[in-house]
């Protein structure tokens, strides 16, 4: 099954969204020495080798998503994103959370910005790749924001620690990109419409279909993980959730 009825598979707190995407979190040796190991996370991380896990923190409105590793060798936001569970783990937030630490557990495995030869963040718009599988997925859950979550390498583009945004058609993804930036040393970089840089991008695909969405990102190496360049992304993480007043 590529793609399934989310209250069906949705076991306690952890669901799976993507079947095709699974791999041994573990694996990725770098990634793994810098994680928390708590039960939730170890169960995130077993759930992760068949496929692409969804963790739900919380259980009322607003309902926001923070996305990371949907470039497999983008290690701070992951581990961030692995952190914040850590951290909101016994603590009531006001709303409700969806992580989705890992976006292609195989990609992470492997170190790799693509899967099966593809870059996720191009392909969005299309069915059938997993990147669509989660916009179909924010979508049926009626979500009120998504923040997808990156790193870039130094001299790179954009290479510079940044919130990405566009004003049409929802003008609330540069609100949220202005507060992010404003909390933190980030960036913004905006754009009037959504989806002219190129086509597919997942902060692109939910901006379009009316849902507000940011891209975030902090430098550091593929592959590798810059001195901060994980908190720096837990600060952004963090600034999202205070702008929807989570925390
Ligand atoms: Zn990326």
């Amino acid at each position: 099954m590529a793609f399934g009825n989310l209250k069906d598979i949705f076991k306690g707190s952890m669901s799976i969204i993507s079947y095709e995407t699974g791999g041994e979190i573990e694996k990725n040796k770098l990634l793994n020495e810098n994680i928390p190991k708590n039960q939730m996370i170890q169960n995130l991380i077993k759930l992760a080798r068949h496929g692409t896990p969804l963790f739900k923190i919380g259980d009322d409105n607003p309902k926001i998503m923070i996305i990371a590793g949907l470039h497999g060798n983008e290690l701070p936001p992951q581990i961030a994103s692995l952190w914040l569970i850590d951290e909101l783990m016994g603590y009531k937030i006001k709303g409700t959370l969806y992580m989705i630490p890992f976006a292609i557990p195989h990609a992470t495995m492997e170190n790799s910005r693509r899967f099966k030869g593809i870059d996720m963040n191009r392909i969005a718009s299309k069915g059938g790749y997993v990147s669509n599988n989660i916009v179909k997925t924010i979508k049926m859950l009626n979500m009120d924001a998504v923040a997808d979550f990156h790193s870039t390498k130094p001299k790179s583009n954009p290479g510079r620690e940044s919130v990405f945004c566009s004003k049409n058609p929802s003008y609330k993804s540069f609100e949220i990109a202005e507060y992010i930036t404003k909390a933190t040393s980030s960036e913004s970089i905006g754009y009037d419409d959504a989806g002219t840089l190129y086509t597919g991008a997942l902060e692109d695909e939910c901006n379009l279909a009316g849902i507000p969405a940011v891209t975030c990102e902090v430098v550091s190496e593929n592959g590798e993980i810059d001195e901060g360049s994980p908190q720096r992304s837990y600060l952004q993480m963090i600034a999202y959730l205070k702008y929807f007043k989570l925390i």
